[in-house]
């Protein structure tokens, strides 16, 4: 079957491409186009048009209460999206920019209320791919672009991924092959004192304490605040985020398997050598992702692949937990679930 949305492929450094032309003139219409940032594919829209941002979230199926990251081709633009500049901000955008660091400031009234879920802050970032950057200049105005897959669903990583969610549902899917970062950005609250992770990523606190000369706080572990809570800081750190279509569950390092019936066909996911407990699983698919690099590049692509091989459970064998790996284990916090505890041995009458 051909896919209802065109998939046009582009060089990641091409600014003049066609399909590029293409993309910034449907988005100046107030059409969505997937495109390639460092991190994650994502699903942008004008984000000064309010009926185009609409769009973003019937697309994906997304709660209004979720903020999108609003995205600029420099500082200039993302300046224009604020209403405060602190000097923080701008030592982090010399430093970081364009990269994976998305900053929580107070918008300005060049963004609208559907893009902030009705927040008076807005979260800004310049991604670092090049035509990423090149296609917000042509559209002239900044692009408001969360992931580009169905809400609660496995980021991607690579232009099959977007389609096989939203085929049919978006305008067009630029693809410059799999992203170079392969994990969401971390977003700092730049407005609380001192500044606090809202979402773990590629740039973790020490990096961003090291720049600023003032401690960070990191992301508040998304299984230590109430539900509520956490959705009202940061709909980023809800419990269940990002994950796989097949059940899968996490083990942390020590913890031998569940009894799993003999029919059941295991995906396992490791970070290292195969731990000795785990000898005893026949899985019929095992990917090993030996480093942080690797693991944050590839995660999403392997979840995926993972899905795709038929396999009925998938088991995790979850990363020491050691800040190298806060990003990842975040992630997967959000996308398996923890075995249920084998049930007490009734006590005998
Ligand atoms: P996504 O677009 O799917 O990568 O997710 C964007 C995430 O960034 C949200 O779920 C929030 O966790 C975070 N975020 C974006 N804007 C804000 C904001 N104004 N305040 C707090 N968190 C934000
Ligand atoms: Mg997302």
């Amino acid at each position: 079957m051909t896919p209802a949305t065109p998939i046009r492929s582009i060089a990641p450094d091409d600014p003049d491409a066609p399909a590029l032309i293409e993309a910034a003139a449907m988005l100046r219409a107030g059409g969505l186009v997937a495109f390639p940032t460092e991190t994650v594919y994502g699903l942008g829209a004008d984000a000064t048009n309010p009926e185009a941002v609409a769009r973003i979230f019937l697309a994906k199926g997304r709660p209004s209460t979720n903020p999108l990251i609003v995205h600029a081709d420099g500082p200039d633009l993302a300046r224009r999206c604020v209403s405060v500049w602190p000097e923080a901000a701008e030592t982090l955008a010399r430093h970081f920019w364009p990269g994976p660091l998305t900053l929580v400031l107070p918008r300005s009234p060049l963004i609208p209320d559907i893009v902030t879920g009705g927040r008076d802050t807005v979260g800004v970032r310049v991604p670092d791919v090049g035509v990423a950057r090149a296609l917000i200049e042509r559209v002239g105005r900044p692009l408001a672009a969360p992931s580009a897959n169905r809400s609660n669903r496995i980021s991607p990583t690579r232009a099959e991924h977007v389609s096989r969610d939203l085929d049919g549902r978006i305008d067009l899917i630029l693809d410059a092959g799999p992203t170079a970062v392969g994990l969401e950005s971390t977003v700092l609250d730049l407005t609380s004192k001192p500044p606090r992770i809202l979402r773990p990523g590629p740039i973790d606190a020490d990096q961003l304490a090291a720049v600023l000369g003032v401690p960070v706080l990191s992301s508040v572990s998304s299984e230590s605040l109430p539900l509520a809570d956490r959705a009202a800081a940061s709909p980023g750190l809800m419990a269940i985020h990002y994950a796989p279509r097949t059940p899968a569950i996490r083990l942390e390092p020590g913890s031998p398997p569940p009894a799993i019936p003999a029919e059941t066909s295991v995906a396992l996911i490791v970070f290292g050598p195969l731990a000795p407990e785990l000898g005893s699983l026949r899985p019929s698919l095992r990917i090993d992702l030996p480093d942080p690099a690797r693991a944050s590049r590839t995660l999403y692509d392997s979840l995926h692949c993972c899905d795709a091989s038929g396999a009925s459970l998938i088991i995790v064998r979850m990363p020491p937990d050691h800040p190298s790996w806060a990003a990842v284990r975040d992630r997967l916090q959000r996308a398996t679930t923890v075995p249920e505890p084998p049930l007490p041995a009734r006590p005998l009458t």
